[in-house]
């Protein structure tokens, strides 16, 4: 199946059938260097606690952001050496500390939590919010917005579901790392009530599923559901998940019906901070594709991508006219032209990928695109009237709905253009 790149014009093709890897043995990448931005999401300055030449060790918090108070931190153990304006996936060029690495991987460690009782409900949000984990299945969403008090959560999601036709390793580090999740699930069931906790993979994720199984027989007393969920198109994104589970619609994220998804890798690293008192410093990149030796990389993140590609992809022919380079996911990743960007926490891997001219046929009124959609829009309608500039008829489609998961485009036979037309339209609207 093909289909076009989201913000491009370009086709790729997506291999008929997910190629599972069961076997997990990646190459470890210790860099030279890495860059840690020093403005956040909103290009805002980070209310600095250290300066050019200052010593850092693993998790050392490097700034804050001024209204939050989250933290940013250095994943390696060295010096910061100066500060440099790097390009980020997104395409923008953000401020960062370039730290030096020393080889010594010391820690700078946070004191760890115990007994669950002996905290406040507050304490425990501050911890969670002081871990400076940002969701993986997001683009750089900390994780302590998925339990802000106001919500009313009953249940947790936790997502180990291999979503995309190319990407899953990261399932295979996290079947390493289960045991973490039986220290924090006390933690989150004092810190908002929340007494449902189901793990959902799908049902070739064998692997995982028995490093469950098998780590649950030692933790009697904490319990959760192992749920098989089948892969829905290469974008699982929340609202696909939570309708498994619930009839209920929300707006725009599942705590206002008592639901919150993380994924399982972000979970790991939670229970991880809890009792190590270790910020997530290691994490798992795909490298696949267009490459000789398709395989995942164990790195920390603020590392350039052509760092893993010019190491790991030898014997890859690089051709920049005919291949492109997708961040992370084929759906909502960005297609890149070359590799100089910043690999951050949220990245997933590098796809290397053909590129060629997308053939575009008239709309075949098939309507696959109104079922695959997670947000019950008719994407086919908002793409007609975009077409036709018809501003009245597009505020009628509850477009701001639209999260630009790429499912439409996804399964679009005639390959238009559904997840930007649908994006950008939303955009227009909001102006
Ligand atoms: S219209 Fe938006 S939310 Fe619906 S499938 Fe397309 S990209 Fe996803
Ligand atoms: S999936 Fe494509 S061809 Fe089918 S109705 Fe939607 S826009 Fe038309």
């Amino acid at each position: 199946m093909s289909f076009h790149l989201f913000s491009s014009n370009h086709v790729i093709d997506i291999p008929k059938g997910k190629k599972t890897n069961e076997v997990f043995d990646p190459f470890t990448y210790e860099p030279k260097c890495v860059y840690v931005p020093i403005t956040d999401n909103n290009r805002q300055y980070l209310d600095k606690v250290l300066r050019i030449n200052d010593v850092v060790k693993k998790g050392k918090v490097i700034g804050r952001e001024k209204v939050t108070n989250f933290p940013y931190y250095s994943p390696i153990s060295g010096r910061i050496k100066e500060i440099v304006e790097m390009p980020f996936s997104d395409f923008t060029f953000r401020e960062c500390y370039k730290i030096e690495n020393d080889y010594l991987s010391e820690w700078d460690l946070e004191s760890e939590l115990t007994n669950p009782d002996s905290y406040s409900r507050g304490d425990i949000y501050n911890f969670i919010k002081n871990s400076g984990i940002v969701e993986r299945d997001s683009n750089f969403k900390p994780i302590y917005k998925l339990f802000e008090p106001e919500f009313n959560i009953h249940t947790l999601i936790i997502n180990a579901i291999e979503y995309n036709p190319y990407l899953g390793v990261e399932n295979l580090f996290t079947a390493n790392n289960i045991d973490y999740i039986y220290y924090v699930i006390p933690f989150l069931k004092r810190l908002s009530g929340i007494n449902r906790f189901i793990i959902c993979i799908n049902p070739s994720q064998k692997v995982l599923e028995s490093k469950i199984i098998a780590s649950k027989k030692s933790y009697n007393d904490i319990s959760f559901e192992i749920k098989k969920v089948d892969d829905a198109y290469p974008s699982f994104n929340s609202r696909n998940l939570v309708r498994n589970f619930s009839k209920e619609r929300y707006n725009l994220v599942p705590q206002e019906i008592g639901y919150s998804v993380i994924s399982l890798f972000s979970l790991e690293m939670l229970g991880r901070f809890l009792f190590e008192g270790k910020r997530p410093d290691l994490f798992c990149y795909d490298l696949v594709g267009e490459v000789k030796n398709p395989t995942f990389v164990i790195a920390p993140f603020g590392i350039l991508a052509s760092n893993i590609v010019n190491i790991i992809g030898q014997g890859t022919t690089y051709n920049e006219d005919n291949l492109l380079y997708l961040e992370s996911d084929p759906i909502s990743g960005l297609p890149h032209s070359n590799l100089n960007y910043i690999l951050f926490p949220s990245s997933k891997g590098i796809i290397v990928t053909n590129k060629y001219k997308k053939k575009v046929y008239s709309c075949i009124n098939c309507g696959r695109c109104i079922d695959v959609c997670p947000s019950d829009l008719i994407p086919v309608k908002i793409y007609k009237c975009s077409k036709k500039n018809s501003i009245k008829k597009l505020e009628k489609l509850d477009i701001n709905k639209c999260s630009g998961c790429g499912n439409c485009s996804y399964v679009c036979p005639s390959n238009l253009e559904l997840t930007s037309t649908c994006v950008n339209a939303k955009l227009k609207l909001k102006d």
